[in-house]
């Protein structure tokens, strides 16, 4: 049966330094984001097994379970790709210009993804999600690992807001590791995801424009 597996961080764990140290990368790729992957598959085996024994009732928190840490997997598996050593400030063509409709200007894009994730109560992250629908995009809280999501909508570009992600290296600062982030967003991981996005054929229906 196909299973969940964590995929190697493309980059050394010390190459998101100074911005992200290596310690940080080490723990939250191989333990926090490995732990959502083990837990994915235990609980597609425990749903097996209620399956079998037809104990219905323990389906849904399974299913939480499952919904949580599957998602937690998608969005650390992103968040690794979304990020490079010695990123360019900003993107450029179709993707910069998406975010100059939709934003305003690159400037202010940045300063609400900032706030998506700094203003999360609790763990979350913020996230750049491509709105179907309306063909444009958005920014989204997104609470624990899925919720607070806008159905249907694709992340392009995530940001951990989790205090595993930034606490070790900056304490009660998380602003300062939101800000070190723009030091290290690839830009062309998200220009590919947007352009990805947009071609996905959904058959929704429902909006103007
Ligand atoms: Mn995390």
């Amino acid at each position: 049966m196909a299973k969940y597996v964590l995929p190697p961080l493309p980059y050394e764990f010390s190459a998101l330094e100074p911005h992200i140290s290596a310690r940080i990368m080490e723990l939250h790729h191989d333990k926090h984001h490995g732990a959502y992957v083990t837990n994915a598959n235990g609980l597609l085996d425990r749903l097996e097994e209620a399956r079998a024994k037809e104990d219905f009732a323990t389906i849904p928190a399974l299913e939480r379970g499952l919904a949580f840490n599957v998602s937690g997997h998608v969005l650390h598996t992103i968040f690794w790709q979304n990020l490079q050593p010695k990123a360019a400030p900003e993107p450029t063509g179709a993707l910069a210009e998406q975010i100059k409709r939709d934003f305003g200007s690159f400037g202010t894009f940045k300063k609400q993804m900032n706030a998506a994730a700094s203003t999360v109560m609790g763990s979350g992250w913020g996230a750049l999600v491509w709105e179907p629908l309306l063909g444009r995009l958005i920014t989204v809280q997104i609470y624990d690992h899925q919720s607070n999501i806008t159905q249907a909508g694709v992340p392009i570009m995530v940001l951990d807001a989790w205090e595993h992600a930034w606490y070790l290296q900056y304490e009660n600062r998380k602003t300062d590791f939101f800000d070190a982030t723009w030091n290290l967003w690839n830009w062309s991981d998200i220009a590919a995801r947007f352009e990805q996005a947009k071609a996905l054929e959904l058959k929704l229906v429902g909006a103007t424009g």
